[in-house]
């Protein structure tokens, strides 16, 4: 029995926060981004090859009158990094889902979780057509704002496409400020 399994499937992130609990959820210069997912992309089949077959778990916190637990569906909760980036999306989000859902079909729950700046209607369609249970939305923008770690990095001007911001981001000059470890 497991309630969630929490899967980390990209260290591609929109976001440079200080806050954040590892220096490798960042921006990444185009060329280290693509091989990275495609490293990724090869991974990820394998890794849910490791999943449980079953995801189900016993409610202790919904008894019944007759004393028992029911058996509940888990979750598996997608994060990253940001999923929802568009080369994230296409190359590693929604293939994932596919393999999700052949394995378990609606016998498990699948969770997205996005800082949110990407988060559209039309990306969110997508999301649901995928079955798609939950998306969490942090939308903390403030936190990329804060003074880098001047030890881990440096900042340089590496911009990602125009499409992967959203349009508040356009407007907003300090989205245009991007770390590279290099
Ligand atoms: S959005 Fe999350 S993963 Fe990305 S840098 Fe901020 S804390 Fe880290």
């Amino acid at each position: 029995m497991l309630e969630s399994i929490y899967y980390v499937i990209t260290w591609a992130c929109n976001r440079v926060c200080a806050h954040c609990y590892d220096a490798r959820f960042r921006p990444y210069p185009d060329g280290e981004r693509s091989e990275m997912l495609a490293r990724q992309a090869i991974q990820m089949p394998k890794i849910i090859g490791h999943f449980p077959d079953r995801l189900s778990f016993r409610d202790l916190s919904d008894q019944r009158p007759d004393g028992t637990f029911p058996m509940k569906a888990g979750r598996v909760i997608l994060a990253g990094g940001e999923v929802l980036l568009p080369d994230v999306r296409e190359k590693l989000l929604y293939p994932c889902l596919t393999i999700l859902r052949d394995k378990y079909g609606r016998k498990a729950k699948t969770v997205i979780q996005t800082g949110g700046d990407l988060l559209d209607e039309r990306v969110l369609e997508e999301l649901l057509v995928r079955d798609v249970w939950m998306v969490s939305v942090s939308s903390m923008v403030w936190t990329s704002r804060a003074p880098l770690k001047q030890s881990r990095t440096k900042a340089v001007n590496h911009r990602l496409p125009d499409s992967s911001l959203s349009p508040k981001a356009e407007n907003d000059p300090s989205w245009r400020r991007y770390v590279s470890s290099r």
